[in-house]
């Protein structure tokens, strides 16, 4: 990037200059990740607090780039959606999901899995029924996808928000507020989106055994979410001192490195095989 200063000469800022560089090579080089298989999903737990069993899952999209190695999934999203192609990369994530899915069920595992939705997929009137038509096409049930939408996307365009959420709640998806608390939070949410859980954000969950705030808030969050019929889910438990107060709070499933990291699909099931006995 380049500077002009006042007295005419151009400086070039290294730094920025390398980031918008890096910035470039990701948007270019996706179409062609895609393909060969740079791209891939790995699965996260979430556990059942009052059964101790992984019922649910998230999906996680990782990208191992050839010179620029693991890319952060928050970095290279975020420029996508810059980019315009992030409903590819969304119908992508739901194939991969989808037919990951139909593996696990011929191995014996009925496995509900959570994908990421971004604010442009949620302005996308098809959505719901491209979703259809890959449900259609693997033989699933709705039941088995479950959609997080964070709180930023809704605010988006509300009124085609709610619209394209009713339509996949009418196809029997399970739908999540993502990271509630942050962001541009608003509790008008829990009154008129369709949801099924909300996620608490890890940032209300890391410090809850030490932190008499984060607690309040965390609790106060279950009981309201409860009250609304929603399921709710604690993000980012790591260690397991936050186990007991979290079903203290009576929150139903937690999703944390306490349990597991996210794992690639062959390691995912051996996970739940052993955990689930
Ligand atoms: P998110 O949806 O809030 O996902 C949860 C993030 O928390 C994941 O980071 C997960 O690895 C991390 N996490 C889970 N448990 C723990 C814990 O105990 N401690 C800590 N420190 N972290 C934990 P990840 O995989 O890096 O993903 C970051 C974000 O990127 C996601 O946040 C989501 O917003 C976005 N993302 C990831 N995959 C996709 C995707 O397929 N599509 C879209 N649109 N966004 C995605
Ligand atoms: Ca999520
Ligand atoms: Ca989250
Ligand atoms: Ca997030």
């Amino acid at each position: 990037l380049a500077k002009n200063t006042s007295n005419g000469i151009v400086v070039y800022e290294m730094g920025q200059d390398e980031s918008h560089q890096r910035e470039l090579t990701i948007i270019r080089d996706l179409p062609e990740a895609l393909e060969t298989g740079q791209l891939f999903m790995v699965y996260q737990p979430k556990v059942n607090i009052a059964q101790r069993q992984c019922l649910s899952s998230e999906a996680l999209i990782r990208w191992i780039h050839p010179s620029l190695g693991f890319i952060p999934p928050d970095e290279f999203i975020r420029l996508i959606e810059q980019s315009g192609n992030i409903k590819v990369l969304t119908q992508w994530v739901i194939q991969q999901v989808l037919a990951q899915q139909v593996i696990w069920q011929k191995q014996g595992m009925q496995m509900q899995v959570a994908i990421n939705l971004s604010a442009h997929d949620l302005q996308d009137t098809h959505l719901p029924d491209q979703i259809q038509s890959s449900l259609d096409y693997f033989g699933l049930d709705a039941s088995l996808l479950s959609l997080e939408v964070t709180e930023s996307a809704v605010m988006a365009d509300t009124k085609t928000v709610i619209c394209v959420l009713g339509e996949l709640k009418k196809l029997g998806c399970k739908l999540s507020i993502d990271d509630f608390g942050t962001g541009q939070s608003s509790l008008a949410y829990l009154r008129d989106l369709p949801v099924d859980e909300v996620k608490i954000d890890r940032t209300f969950v890391k410090n809850i055994d030490t932190n008499k705030n984060d607690a309040l808030i965390v609790s106060a969050t279950v009981q309201l979410s409860h009250g609304f019929g929603f399921t709710v889910t604690a993000e980012g438990m790591e260690n397991y001192i936050g186990l007991d107060i979290l079903e203290s709070f009576e929150c139903d499933t937690i999703q944390g490195y306490y349990f597991s990291k996210p794992l690639a699909a062959a390691e995912f099931y051996q996970w739940v095989s052993a955990f689930n006995t």
